[in-house]
């Protein structure tokens, strides 16, 4: 058996730790409240939608954000009546359709799915609340900032929405470089004020993600897009105290002894060196153990970086680890789908069913596994 364990005291903590942060917010507009929209996409990051999200209901949060219309229906279907913008945009009838029932603030990204929304509203005869997106050099939904003039002839016509929010998104704000997160910044900033200028609500403004919300804080606007920080698994070095969310438990289901000059695991890529006691651990790479992003169409000099790394690792001798009564083990051989093997020869204490720990990234632990709240 398994579970991913959630501390709430450090979920808690890092929750009161990125408001804390956000009251550096106030020079921007002090007429409007502040806002910290918890993004719950991805099964709450793998904490679990509906847990995560009433977790964060409870800590104070009390606008969500979305990417799918699966997850917004899901947090609606579990009585959750708080406001939940869907990030996304879409131009397709029955997702808008679907939104607008279940009383999502839905993203208008592109002309076509502005004129769509406004018709099905107007068939419905409701004014939908709409989050207008900019894309200010994302190349993802939104009106293109350069072309503000054609957007606003465009809002102009649609009576059946109204724009209660108006966002744009970085690309590329966990970088070490901040020219084009601030040239990104200033495109949204001008955008707004052309739309201002001719009287098109923009509603309140948002553009920070976790990375930019914790380098930026002359960007916040009137909200920040959290999700990352709250699990403290963020890439900009964690100078703010915040803790790691989420760790593997099982127990340990098998021991025996092999000996020397043993193979172990697929690919017979391990022998022993010596007759070794092994321990069986029920967690594989299903469960999302030492899994990575792949590294897509990068850019070359990346893929040089990457490598750089990958070579560098080797002589550093990275080994996996797992933790058994706060002390580390060594995985031997192959990661399976759902078991590795430990090196446990010099440790006589260690019995079936004890408690192992293992460090996964909850958004690669499959939905199938219980989330434990401790
Ligand atoms: C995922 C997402 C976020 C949250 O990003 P984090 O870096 O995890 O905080 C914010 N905005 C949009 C549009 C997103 O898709």
């Amino acid at each position: 058996m398994k579970a991913l364990v959630i501390n709430k005291k450090d979920l808690k903590h890092n929750i009161d730790t990125i408001k804390e942060l956000s009251k550096k917010s106030k020079e921007f507009d002090t007429n409007i409240e502040f806002k910290i929209i918890g993004v719950v996409k991805g099964n709450g990051y793998g904490l679990g939608l509906i847990e995560f999200s009433k977790f964060l209901i409870d800590n104070g949060i009390n606008i969500l954000a979305v990417s799918t219309v699966e997850e917004a229906i899901e947090i609606r279907n579990a009585g959750i009546k708080e406001k939940i913008i869907m990030l996304s945009s879409t131009c397709i009838e029955k997702e808008i359709e679907l939104l607008i029932e279940n009383d999502i603030i839905l993203t208008i990204g592109s002309e076509m799915s502005a004129i769509k929304v406004n018709e099905i509203s107007k068939k419905l005869n409701v004014t939908t609340k709409v989050n207008l997106k900019i894309d200010t050099g994302f190349g993802r939904y939104g009106f293109l900032y350069s072309d503000m003039e054609k957007t606003i002839e465009i809002l102009k016509k649609l009576h059946n929405i109204d724009i209660v929010t108006t966002f744009s998104h970085f690309s590329m704000s966990f970088a070490k470089k901040d020219k084009w997160t601030k040239i990104q910044f200033d495109r949204f900033v001008n955008a707004v004020s052309i739309l201002q200028e001719n009287k098109i609500k923009t509603g309140f403004l948002h553009i920070c993600n976790s990375s930019a919300f914790l380098k930026f804080d002359n960007m916040y606007l009137n909200a920040a897009r959290i999700g990352s920080a709250f699990l403290g698994r963020i890439i900009v070095p964690n100078t703010f105290g915040l803790k790691r969310i989420g760790v593997m438990r099982t127990n340990i289901s098998e021991i025996k002894i092999l000996p020397k000059g043993y193979n172990i695991g697929y690919s017979n890529t391990l022998k022993t060196k010596r007759e070794t006691k092994v321990a069986i651990i029920p967690v594989g790479y299903y469960d999302g153990f030492n899994v990575r992003n792949s590294h897509d169409n990068y850019r070359i000099r990346d893929k040089i970086r990457y490598l750089y790394n990958d070579v560098k690792d080797l002589f550093k001798n990275k080994e996996l680890k797992v933790t058994i009564n706060d002390k580390k083990y060594t995985v031997m051989g192959k990661i399976g789908m759902y078991h590795i093997v430990i090196d446990i020869t010099d440790n006589d204490e260690i019995k079936i069913n004890d408690e192992v720990y293992l460090d996964i990234n909850p958004l690669y632990v499959d939905s199938s596994i219980r989330r434990e709240y401790i």
